[in-house]
């Protein structure tokens, strides 16, 4: 039987997921080694209100549930699509501590990039209050000093070499015609050719 009061180690990875990829696949599953996390949940973004032209929500859920089917460590929440209006970190953080209440730790996974952004967030504070951060990074990018310094404990760098792949380099391969075979599942793959996304108009 599962005592109470273990502590249970989830890790959020959020993202934008326009569309999933190798990257954050290796990504997730590194995260969930390293940090000894009991699953990861993949929350794609609901309005990421910082973007202009983002594929629907429904196409970018069903890629990611698509792309993660296989792995038993691995779920997908709708939270952030079901909650409508723009999507703010700290919103996503409060519902997911309600639900698994102060015995759970919480990791957030996503881009050194956009951990770099964190203070000009909604809350900062109590963001990295909620979760300990985990910031995949791509080879050629990391955390200035300042962030680092800034950040303390509540972030981890985790170097991720397959981050090399990145979803705005997807998006524009297919509007040019060019091959994205190996760098997300062919299921995936397949999936943005029946739905004809990223082509040109
Ligand atoms: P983004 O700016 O599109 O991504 C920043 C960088 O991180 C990109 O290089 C991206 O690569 C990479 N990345 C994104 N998600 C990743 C993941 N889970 N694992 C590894 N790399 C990842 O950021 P975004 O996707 O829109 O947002 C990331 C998360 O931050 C989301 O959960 C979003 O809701 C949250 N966020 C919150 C606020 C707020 O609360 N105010 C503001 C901004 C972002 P790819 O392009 O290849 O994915």
């Amino acid at each position: 039987m599962t005592d109470p009061q273990e502590v249970r180690r989830i890790g959020i990875m959020g993202g934008t997921f326009d569309p999933i990829h190798n990257g954050h696949l290796v990504c997730a599953e590194e995260a969930r080694m390293q940090f000894h996390l009991d699953e990861v949940l993949f929350v794609p973004s609901g309005q990421p209100w910082h973007k202009r032209g983002v594929s629907p929500a429904e196409d970018r859920y069903l890629l990611t549930m698509i792309a993660t089917a296989s792995n038993c460590d691995f779920s997908v929440s709708r939270i952030d699509i079901d909650r409508g209006g723009p999507t703010y970190t700290v919103d996503t953080l409060r519902a997911f501590r309600a639900f698994y209440g102060k015995t759970t730790e919480l990791f957030f996974i996503t881009g050194t990039d956009a951990v770099a952004e964190i203070l000009t967030w909604k809350d900062p504070e109590e963001v990295l209050d909620e979760a300990h951060f985990i910031a995949a990074n791509r080879p050629s990018y990391s955390l200035s000093e300042e962030h680092r310094r800034l950040f303390r404990d509540r972030v981890s760098v985790m170097e991720i070499p397959a981050l090399a792949i990145s979803s705005t380099d997807i998006r524009q391969r297919v509007a040019e015609g060019r091959t994205i075979r190996y760098l997300l599942p062919r299921e995936v793959r397949e999936f943005i050719e029946q739905r004809g996304l990223y082509r040109k108009p």
